[in-house]
């Protein structure tokens, strides 16, 4: 019998009594791993209510306790690093160096929520009036929600509930049925490092079990990560429901090449962003401007690409793993032949691959289109494969127009030598975050991850001083004391002075 990912609810590993569940599979392999049960509505009931029972303790517990816990978390990751890395590379066949790179990028984000005392402080004017002084204080908001997408299952989920929980909230994850083992560890270790009950609860399942936390009354923000319709459902059901809601959504992401820029900085920086991962980052690069004389660099990007492979997670030489499902191969190949047929040049075709001792693997080699235009599918769908558009144009003034036509807005960047059109492109450029010969520019998380148009929706947005107004109220205190009343007031035999 296939065994099941167990839920975590109140620091316990409880086995669903769910009818329904769906496997989980080593991409590489096509093994089924185990399988993701479909919480049941009691299950997700008890979760939220217990949940809320532990935020009205949680909320009251010092900052600098919530603070060690977090550091504690910390230490626990950075010594469990490998063992999760490999955790995560088994069911989403990420090869090992990049499911580290995945784990890294959380374990930052619980050191900025280590570090939650200053980003709580409120702030105060004294003598708004005569004697009068306003102070605002930071609360929590109470039990929040995260869904999570399968292609970071460690830095994602990472990137939600420590922040919430150093704000004082407690919180219901969901994450992505395709790869819910590295969430569950990530709980355990939560709980290792002395994570109180009903902090976090982690729930497996889908739409049903996401719709449910979207109308819960006792859920007050939600933040989820995703496909863009799955996104705009979520935000719209969410802020429906007056609930709080950050959404971040899919994106295409171009690099500029300006001619003056060093060849040999874009050959290299290219082949990492774009085929990386498999291309599956929602910041991958999957188009590239090339303008002007650029456009004679295509050759050597081909060349570049055509020399690195797929391949299975403890393959050193390989530089990226399958896709995630047969389903989504399927679907980057029927992207690559419309695109094909739609008129784009086809300099490397990946579609028929293969990996030695490996047939079962979701394997789609690096690809790579020229002459592709605004109209062509390739260019408009997300395609989240290893596959990398190459569009040739005259001048800045032409990419920026494209750009900013796209209707994403996760990540671009720009090589050059000039810092004028540097900070042009920076400045003109209608997307959230920007690199300057910097291919893939996620900030770190003392700023926020901030993309803009259809790769998000909300206002605030993920870890950094965003994720704390997200995740917190501001309580507003006006005071005044009125002379004599204190010390009339004082004493055993207290009087109020209530003149
Ligand atoms: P997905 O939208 O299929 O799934 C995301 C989550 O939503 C999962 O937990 C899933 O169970 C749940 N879900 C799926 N269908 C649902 C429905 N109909 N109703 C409610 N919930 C549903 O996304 P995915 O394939 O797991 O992840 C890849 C996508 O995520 C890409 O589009 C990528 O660009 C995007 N992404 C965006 C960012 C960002 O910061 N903008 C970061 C990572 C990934």
């Amino acid at each position: 019998m296939t065994k099941r990912v167990p839920l975590f609810i109140n620091n316990k590993l409880v086995e669903s009594d769910a009818s329904q569940a769906i496997p989980v599979t080593n991409p590489a392999t096509g093994e089924v791993l185990s399988e993701a049960p479909f919480t049941t509505s009691q299950e997700m009931e008890k979760a939220i209510a217990d949940a809320r029972t532990a935020f009205q303790t949680w909320k009251n517990v010092p900052v600098p306790e919530r603070s060690r816990l977090m550091l504690r978390y910390q230490a626990l990751l950075k010594e469990h690093h490998d063992e999760l890395a490999e955790i995560l590379s088994q069911e989403t066949g990420k090869v090992f160096d990049d499911a580290r790179g995945d784990v890294w990028r959380g374990i930052e984000v619980v050191e900025q929520a280590a570090n939650i005392a200053s980003q709580l402080m409120g702030e105060s004017v004294e003598n708004v009036a005569p004697n009068i002084d306003t102070v605002s204080y930071i609360q929590p908001l109470g039990v929040c929600a995260g869904i999570t997408p399968f292609n970071f299952p460690a830095m994602i989920p990472l990137w939600m509930f420590p922040m919430a929980v150093a704000c004082g909230n407690t919180f219901i994850l969901k994450p992505s049925e395709q790869d819910p083992h590295t969430p569950i560890r990530l709980a355990e270790l939560f709980r290792e490092a002395g994570a109180p009950e009903g902090l976090l609860q982690v729930v497996h399942g889908g739409k049903e079990q996401v719709d449910t936390l979207l109308n819960h009354d006792d859920i007050k923000a939600v933040s989820f990560v995703g496909s863009v319709n799955v996104g705009q459902h979520v935000y719209r059901t969410a802020t429906n429901n007056l609930k709080r809601a950050q959404c971040f959504a899919g994106a295409k992401n171009h690099m500029v090449v300006m001619p003056d820029a060093s060849k040999e900085q874009v050959v290299n920086n290219i082949v990492g962003a774009s085929v990386g991962a498999a291309g599956q980052r929602c910041m991958a690069i999957s188009v590239v401007i090339l303008v002007g004389e650029a456009r004679e660099w295509l050759p050597d990007i081909k060349e570049a690409l055509a020399a690195v492979r797929p391949g299975a997670w403890n393959d050193t030489d390989a530089a990226f793993g399958p896709l995630i499902s047969p389903q989504a191969r399927e679907r980057v190949l029927s992207l690559i032949q419309q695109a094909k047929e739609e008129g784009a040049e086809c300099l490397l075709d990946g579609s028929v691959c293969t990996v030695d001792g490996l047939p079962n693997g979701n394997w789609v080699g690096p690809t790579l289109f020229s002459g592709v235009t605004p109209d062509m599918t390739i260019y408009k769908e997300e395609v989240f494969g290893p596959v990398l558009c190459c569009m040739e144009i005259d001048n800045l003034d032409e990419a920026l127009e494209l750009v900013n036509n796209s209707p994403y807005g996760n990540g671009t960047s720009i090589f050059t030598d000039s810092g004028a059109v540097a900070r042009r492109y920076r400045h003109e450029v209608e997307v959230g975050q920007v690199g300057i010969n910097v291919p893939i520019p996620v900030p770190l998380p003392f700023f926020s991850f901030t993309g803009w148009k259809g790769s998000f929706y909300g206002d605030q947005h993920a870890y950094g001083k965003q994720a704390v107004r997200f995740y917190t109220e501001t309580k507003t205190v006006t005071s005044r004391w009125f002379e004599g009343a204190s010390t009339k007031a004082s004493g055993p035999n207290m009087t109020i002075n209530l003149k």
